[in-house]
């Protein structure tokens, strides 16, 4: 196949917000701009976001705030304590200014969502990544970087140029791939964790470009699947569904817009409980707690007349994945932001503020994870529907009626890796 063939192609964009919380604290703090601010987690812990500036000044990433005090003073570096509230809001904003110019984002994470380009929208991928990033920045203060690239797992290693440059990579098929993945390390590809880049390093894999080229067989046997697709990826073929993106490290979504405009609220609040169980089925299989869940609800963009944005969210007292619990303060969320009166056209629940099992701080109040009931129930439950496909088992606020919100998927891709007849194509020159 000749590149000027392939580079017809679908691509796929990413769009990151930049040092995201720090940035919504200099929105409303203009005369923070260009200087050095952090954000701090939970009880003001340890360091979990920085401004240009405050990186500079070789502040880590996840380091104890009493460690780096010496630093903040010496620089007077702005230390806020973090505001989810605050977040998911922008964080709404930004996704919704986006939909105006790409309707089809798949928003990823708090301050994150893939576009898929199809052969039209790929033509023009310069033009509209310097759209999104102009108006992003005008209507919500929020500056963001712009990666294009033929695969998702491309598109974040566009992503991390864009940041270092212009805040604008497109990497078509065509692009010297060799080069650009050469400079990349194996722990910075998307979804490859420490422990698998321990392997890779002693398997001589150091870079992205080595661990493209690996045999598939070594690829299956010694990082599963997961890092088979990975490789795929790597080498322009699309291979991860929606259903199987790596968690993202600050929060986990799930979000759909509707196949038919959702008019009566107890089917709404059926989509929303099952967005919740989906999210929280991801953070048990990936070992995480959420200390917070935001839910958000709208109307169309194209209606003009009737038009309802709303996003409400709490802060949990304790980490959780326990899925029934999640509902239960998403159905509360849900009620107190429902509107009637409206057609409803997406809706969404993103759970943030993660940690991993097991680093939950001491507390009074019993925590849902340590029941050993309610996590042996979590685990037969996902059990069975690993077994027999999701949703065999679910809980009643999800509904059993028709589910009109499941219907629209038209930029599903093909099931590449576990269908026969979606077997991506591979082509001998
Ligand atoms: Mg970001």
């Amino acid at each position: 196949m000749s590149s000027s063939t392939s580079s017809k192609g679908q691509l796929w964009g990413l769009v990151d917000c930049n040092s995201f919380y720090a940035s919504c604290e200099q929105v409303f703090r203009p005369d923070l701009r260009g200087k050095p601010v952090v954000v701090l987690s939970n009880n003001d812990g340890c360091i979990i976001a920085r401004s240009a500036e405050a990186k500079k000044l070789g502040i880590p990433m996840g380091e104890a705030f009493f460690k780096v005090q010496g630093v903040i003073k010496a620089h007077n570096v702005t230390v806020f304590s973090s505001n989810f509230a605050l977040y998911g809001d922008l964080s709404a904003r930004v996704m919704a200014t986006m939909e105006t110019i790409c309707p089809e984002i798949e928003q990823y994470s708090i301050d994150e969502a893939f576009i898929p380009m199809p052969g039209a929208l790929a033509v023009n991928a310069e033009e509209i990544a310097a759209t999104l990033k102009q108006t992003v920045y005008r209507w919500t203060g929020i500056p963001v970087s712009v990666g294009i690239a033929p695969t998702r797992t491309l598109a974040k290693v566009a992503n991390h140029i864009a940041k270092k440059g212009t805040g604008v990579c497109v990497l078509r098929h065509d692009a010297p791939f060799q080069e650009i993945l050469s400079k990349v390390p194996v722990g910075d590809i998307w979804g490859i964790g420490r422990r698998q880049a321990l392997k890779l390093a002693c398997a001589g894999i150091r870079n992205a470009w080595q661990f493209a080229q690996a045999d598939n067989n070594w690829l299956r046997k010694n990082l599963t699947v997961t890092g088979w697709k990975t490789a795929l990826e790597l080498r322009g073929i699309p291979a991860i569904g929606e259903d199987e993106l790596p968690t993202p490290r600050k929060s986990v979504l799930s979000s759909r817009s509707f196949g038919e405009k959702i008019h009566d609220k107890s089917l709404l609040a059926e989509a929303v409980a099952s967005f919740t169980a989906r999210a929280a089925e991801r953070m048990r299989r990936d070992g995480m707690l959420a200390r917070g869940i935001a839910i958000h609800i709208r109307t169309s963009y194209f209606d003009d007349q009737h038009q309802y944005v709303q996003t409400g969210q709490h802060s949990l007292q304790m980490g959780t994945n326990d899925t029934c619990f999640l509902q239960h303060e998403a159905a509360h969320i849900f009620d107190d932001i429902y509107k009637s009166g409206f057609a409803y056209a997406k809706a969404g629940v993103m759970l943030y503020d993660l940690i991993p099992v097991g680093q939950q701080q001491c507390s009074l109040l019993p925590a849902p994870e340590a029941d050993p009931k309610r996590m042996d129930l979590m685990a037969t439950l996902d059990k069975i529907n690993d077994k027999h496909g999701r949703g065999s088992l679910k809980f009643g606020a999800e509904g059993l009626t028709g589910q009109v919100w499941k219907i629209k998927q038209n930029n599903l891709s093909p099931r590449f890796t576990t269908e026969w007849d979606e077997l991506a194509p591979a082509y001998c020159k």
